[in-house]
């Protein structure tokens, strides 16, 4: 993979390196978004665009060498940059755009890691996050841009707490500063550019083959099923889960928190480990066999009865509780207040899921939440969830 070019900043080579910047409308002056899909001197940008979106399908940590896009001169590797985007837009899913967003944002992040700060500096500024070199080493960020762009990242050691702070402004290492543009860049292509929606409809027969390809390759949410000795009622879960279970299957991030608590969840609700690790399959950084240890870590425990679920007031904490709704599920039930969640003695979403008719596993007490949540509010005694979540094992 080229990481350093013989002129780090000139702009095209910036470009090359960096396709997401802004910028790019310049390269492509010339010629029109049609030209792009359809003329044959723009065959071999587009099978490089094809190549680079499936990359992003197939392996979302961005480690999916492309030996011969690597190689290609930087106008190209722009314009198949540019072209992949225009296919992933066109797809009639978000979720192979959210996968491709993460892969080329670690794409960035290797390049940014191993590169000067320099060049980092250019390329958080372009993308409206100034971060800037300090004269002894690292980088320091605006506090306000640092909260940003690090809240979404799941990892530890990105929280606020720990960091040094000084006259508002963030002091990062220079990994920490690629990460958080690793960050900026996946937030921005994650969100689809608007096309013409006649273009698209063209591009979609052109590329069929390309989209039938794409579709393949995409871990698709499945449904649940029947699960060991008792049956997963998902139309019974709680607004909370259901919105969790949503944003997975609608391709997007979710916290750490919302990860740890829906795999004990859906253990405690009966779901077998199958059910628990497809429901992780929309997720933008889905990889099959961390999820699968991750889940089994969660479900294992303590004899295979698994960690306890958050209680309400844990997950309220988090900004997870939906009982007042949610105006952007498109099912009615799902944007309405749920009452049931007002009730004073509803402490706990396994309580709710039970009270409406949904059995949970191994469940001593069906009185309350669990014999220990009946005892009164469950935090002291409720394990902390493991440091790592499904799908990423990433810090
Ligand atoms: S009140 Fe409890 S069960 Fe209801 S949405 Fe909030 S966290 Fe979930």
């Amino acid at each position: 993979m080229a990481v350093r070019g013989p002129a780090p900043l000139s702009e095209e080579w910036l470009l090359g390196e960096y396709p997401f910047l802004p910028g790019a409308e310049r390269w492509t002056a010339e010629f029109s978004v049609g030209e792009l899909a359809t003329a044959p001197r723009f065959d071999r940008t587009r099978a490089f665009g094809r190549a680079r979106a499936l990359a992003g399908a197939d392996d979302p940590s961005g480690s999916t060498v492309l030996a011969e896009l690597d190689r290609a001169r930087p106008d190209e590797r722009l314009l198949s940059f540019l072209y992949a985007r225009l296919l992933l837009a066109c797809a009639p899913s978000a979720a192979p755009i959210r996968r491709w967003a993460v892969a080329e944002a670690k794409r960035a992040y290797a390049r940014l890691e191993r590169g000067d700060p320099e060049v980092v500096r250019e390329v958080a500024g372009r993308l409206g996050h100034p971060i800037e070199p300090l004269p002894a080493g690292g980088m320091t960020i605006d506090l306000a841009e640092y909260l940003h762009l690090a809240v979404p990242i799941r990892e530890g050691a990105f929280r606020l707490g720990p960091q040094a702070l000084r006259h508002g402004r963030v002091e990062v290492t220079d990994a920490r500063a690629a990460r958080l543009i690793e960050e900026a860049v996946r937030i921005e292509l994650s969100r689809p550019p608007s096309i013409d929606p006649a273009l698209a409809e063209r591009v979609r027969g052109l590329e069929a083959p390309f989209f039938e390809e794409i579709a393949r390759r995409t871990p698709a949410p499945r449904a649940a099923g029947p699960a060991g000795p008792t049956v997963l009622r998902a139309d019974l879960f709680p607004p909370c889960v259901r919105k969790m279970r949503r944003t997975l299957e609608s391709g997007e991030n979710l916290s750490h928190a919302g990860r740890f608590a829906l795999a004990a969840f859906l253990h405690r609700a009966g779901a077998d480990e199958e059910t628990i690790v497809d429901s992780y399959r929309g997720a933008p950084d889905f990889d099959e066999s961390i999820t699968r240890y991750q889940v089994e870590h969660i479900t294992h425990r303590d004899g295979g009865r698994g960690y306890e679920p958050p209680e309400c007031a844990t997950l309220r904490s988090h900004g997870l509780c939906l009982r007042e709704g949610d105006p952007s599920a498109p099912a009615p039930i799902d944007r309405a207040r749920d009452p049931r969640c007002f009730e004073e003695s509803l402490r706990h979403p396994l309580q709710y899921y039970r009270q409406r008719g949904g059995r949970v596993r191994e469940d001593p007490d069906r009185d309350g939440p669990t014999t220990r949540e009946g005892a009164g509010g469950r935090d002291a005694a409720t394990p902390r969830g493991p440091e790592r979540t499904p799908s990423t094992g990433r810090r």
